[in-house]
C-alpha cells in the first residue's frame, strides 16, 4: 500500500475524511453526522458503508472509528505521510497554509472570537488527530487565507474605525480554498500564468460566495466577518439591512433565535417556505409554487448584482467562473443568472450550458461573448491534501 495523506474537516456535529495518494488521487472518504446526538452515525466510501459508532459519539469517536476502519480496508496500513485540516477562521494572523505547532494552535485559538461556532470544533480535530498520530506533521489550511490580500477599501466596514483597530471587525471572505482552486484551475484551462489571471469566481453549494480575482489575487469577496455576508444562500440571509435587528428586537427575536433565524430559517428555505435544495426548488417553481419561482429568482438576481459589483476590482476579466454543487450542476442557475448582464457583454450557448456535466469542456459562453463564462468542479479536500504534503516536506 502506498502512502497516504489524510484530511480532516470537522464541521459543527459533522466530521468528514479523505484519504489521498502523494499525486492527490483521491483514494477514500467517509463522513460521520449529528455527532455528540444519540441518532450519531458515520458512512464511507461510494458504497456508504455504515461504521459502526458509540451512542452520542462526539468528534473523537468518530475519529478513531473512521481511521480504524480504514485500517480494517486496508486503505491505512502506516502511519499518514501528512495530515491536512480545514480551519475556518485564520484572522489576519495567517496569509498560508501553517505547519501546526503550539503557536500555531495558539493563534486559532485567538481567532475563536471571530468564528465561535467553527474555530473550537476544527482545534478538536487537530488535538484528537494529533492524539491518534503524534508523529506525522499536521497542517492548517484556512478558508480565509486566500483572500489577505483583499485592500482595505474592501476589507473595512464603514463602522467607527476602532472596531477594527481594537476588536479585528473587517471583511475576511471565506471559501478560500475552493476560489484558490478556481484560480489555478481557470489558468490552466485558460493556458496563462496564475499571476497573470484574473476571474471572478461563484462557489455556488449550500454556502455561497463570490471572489474577485485580479493577477493571481483576491480582490474583493461576498462573505465578510462571518459567512453570513453577501449572496442568498441554501439557509442563509445572504446581505439585509441591519436596521432590521432593531426591528426584530421589537418583535421578541433577538440574540441566538435572531442568530439562528439569519444562519438557519432564511436563505432558499425561508423563502420557498419548503426547501434549501435547489433540484427540489426548480423543480417545484417549474410545478407552478409561486414561492419557490420567487426564491429562485431572488438567489440569481442577487447573484448577478454582484457579479457586477466585482467588476469594480477589476481591470480585465479572463472569465466568470462558476462550482459547487449548484454552480456545476444547474444551467438554470447559469442561465437565468446571465439573462440580465448582457449589458455587461456576458451571453451563454444555451447548448453547452445545458450539456455541461456530460462534457468536459468548461467553455459555456457563446462566440459572441464578451467574456468566456467556465464551469469547474471544486475540489477543497485536494486542494488541503496538496497543502499538507507541501507544508511538511
Ligand atoms: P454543495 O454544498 O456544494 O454540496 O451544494 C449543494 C447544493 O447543490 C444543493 O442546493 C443541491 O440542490 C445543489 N445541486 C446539486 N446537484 C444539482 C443539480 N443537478 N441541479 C441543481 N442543483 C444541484
Amino acid at each position: 500500500m502506498e502512502d497516504v495523506i489524510l484530511v480532516v474537516n470537522c464541521g459543527s456535529s459533522s466530521l468528514k475524511v479523505a484519504l489521498f495518494s502523494p499525486r492527490l488521487q483521491h483514494l477514500a472518504g467517509a463522513l460521520a453526522e449529528r455527532l455528540g446526538q444519540p441518532d450519531a452515525k458515520a458512512r464511507a466510501g461510494v458504497d456508504k458503508v455504515h461504521v459502526p459508532l458509540p451512542k452520542n459519539a462526539n468528534h473523537e469517536d468518530a475519529l478513531a472509528a473512521l481511521i480504524r476502519h480504514f485500517e480494517e480496508q486496508r486503505l491505512l496500513t502506516r502511519q499518514p505521510l501528512a495530515i491536512g485540516h480545514r480551519v475556518v477562521h485564520g484572522g489576519e494572523a495567517f496569509r498560508a497554509p501553517a505547519l501546526i505547532d503550539a503557536e500555531v494552535l495558539e493563534a486559532i485559538e485567538d481567532c475563536t472570537s471571530l468564528a465561535p461556532l467553527h474555530n473550537p470544533v476544527n482545534l478538536t480535530g487537530i488535538r484528537a488527530t494529533q492524539a491518534l498520530f503524534p508523529d506525522v506533521p499536521q497542517v492548517a489550511v484556512f478558508d480565509t487565507a486566500f483572500h489577505q490580500t483583499l485592500p482595505s477599501k474592501a476589507y473595512l466596514y464603514g463602522l467607527p474605525r476602532r472596531f477594527y483597530d481594537d476588536w479585528g471587525v473587517r471583511r475576511y471572505g471565506f471559501h478560500g480554498t475552493s476560489h484558490s482552486f478556481m484560480l489555478t484551475e481557470s489558468a490552466r484551462i485558460l493556458n496563462k500564468p496564475e499571476s497573470e489571471t484574473s476571474i471572478i469566481s461563484a462557489h455556488l453549494g449550500n454556502g455561497c460566495s463570490i471572489t474577485a480575482i485580479r493577477n493571481g489575487k483576491s480582490v474583493d469577496t461576498s462573505m465578510g466577518l462571518t459567512p453570513l455576508e453577501g449572496l442568498v444562500m441554501g439557509t442563509r440571509s445572504g446581505d439585509i439591512d441591519p436596521g432590521l435587528f432593531d426591528f426584530l428586537r421589537s418583535r421578541g427575536i433577538d440574540g441566538e433565535a435572531l442568530s439562528d433565524l439569519l444562519n438557519n430559517d432564511s436563505g432558499l428555505l425561508g423563502l420557498s417556505g419548503s426547501t434549501n435544495d435547489m433540484r427540489t426548488l426548480i423543480r417545484q417553481a417549474d410545478q407552478g409554487d409561486r414561492r419557490c419561482a420567487d426564491a429562485l429568482a431572488v438567489f440569481c438576481f442577487r447573484l448577478a448584482r454582484y457579479i457586477g459589483a466585482m467588476m469594480a476590482s477589476l481591470d480585465s476579466l479572463d472569465a466568470l467562473v462558476f462550482t459547487g454543487g449548484i454552480g456545476e450542476n444547474s444551467d438554470r442557475v447559469r442561465k437565468d443568472t446571465l439573462a440580465p448582464l448582457g449589458l455587461l457583454g456576458f451571453s451563454l450557448d444555451s447548448g453547452a450550458n445545458e450539456k455541461h456535466g456530460r462534457d468536459s469542456k468548461h467553455h459555456i459562453e457563446h462566440s459572441n461573448s464578451r467574456f468566456p463564462v467556465l464551469v469547474v468542479a471544486t475540489n477543497e479536500e485536494a486542494v488541503i491534501a496538496s497543502a499538507a504534503l507541501a507544508q511538511s516536506c
